[in-house]
């Protein structure tokens, strides 16, 4: 990888970058990948790059949600085993759930470098690699799912999801729980709970709460859900992109 210095203002973004390009280059991340990257990383800079409260009240409903799963499942693509394999690997360890590998731009070859990448960083339970059952309302290739993962999950994180995957799921009466910056895309707003942050810094904070909150009783937790409003955590996340330019500009 290019040696990037600590130094740089732009560190963060351009490891990410880089671990994109990685990904890319070892041919576990498709091409589109970094078109996606980009988009992300466009966002993330309107917000500050910087977890916000909608992010956080939003991290906080997908922990309690993850917790009262009787079937919570995990997805990963390219760009997710990328950016975080290690986090999302200690997350599904922590909550005794299967990581399941799904791909929008799905090749046998991808699943198989993806699903033993998982498996190198300490996976338990890694699916995707021969998908069963399909998801209805999607053509056949997008719709590949497997039994006893995302087809029969009751909670399922989807990070950096398209929007159509995204509703199919929920139609099929899941809760769906996705990681997306762009508080406007499709996948933001059919979500049942929508964390609008950079997946870098969502992942690690989805499991500190998932953590913190194992000590919550169900009713708790129940209510914590009840109380979390997505629509309104999503304008929270666009008034604080406004709130964010407001200040650069007074600043400058
Ligand atoms: P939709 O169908 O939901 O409208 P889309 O077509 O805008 O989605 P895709 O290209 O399918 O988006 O998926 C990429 C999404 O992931 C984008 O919304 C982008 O903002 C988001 N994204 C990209 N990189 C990251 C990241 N590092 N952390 C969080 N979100 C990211």
């Amino acid at each position: 990888m290019t040696d990037i210095p600590k130094s740089h203002p732009r560190y963060a973004s351009l490891v990410a970058r880089e671990r994109v390009a990685n990904g890319v280059k070892k041919g576990f991340t498709s091409n589109q990948g970094l078109i996606a990257q980009g988009r992300g990383e466009c966002f993330d800079y309107l917000l500050g790059e910087r977890t916000t409260a909608s992010a956080a009240a939003a991290t906080q409903a997908a922990a309690a949600l993850l917790l009262m799963a009787e079937r919570p499942v995990l997805s990963v693509n390219g760009n997710v085993a990328a950016l975080v394999p290690e986090e999302m690997v200690a997350l599904a360890a922590l909550l005794g759930a299967p990581l399941e590998v799904n791909l929008f731009h799905r090749s046998e070859e991808r699943v198989k470098l993806i699903a033993r990448l998982l498996r190198e960083q300490g996976a338990e339970k890694v699916l995707g690699e021969n998908p069963d059952a399909t998801v209805p309302g999607l053509d056949h290739a997008r719709a590949l799912a497997t039994r006893g993962g995302i087809y029969d999950a009751d909670v399922v994180l989807i990070p950096l999801e398209d929007g159509d995957r995204c509703e199919a799921l929920v139609a099929m009466g899941k809760k769906v729980i996705a990681i997306d910056l762009n508080p406007l895309s499709r996948t933001a707003r059919k979500a049942t709970v929508s964390i609008v942050d950079n997946i870098l810094r969502a992942v690690p904070n989805l499991t500190e709460q998932t953590r913190l909150l194992s000590k919550e009783t169900r009713a708790d937790l129940e209510k914590m859900v009840m109380e979390y409003d997505n629509q309104k955590a999503l304008a929270g996340s666009v008034q604080e992109i406004w709130d964010h330019l407001d200040r650069q500009f007074r600043v400058g």
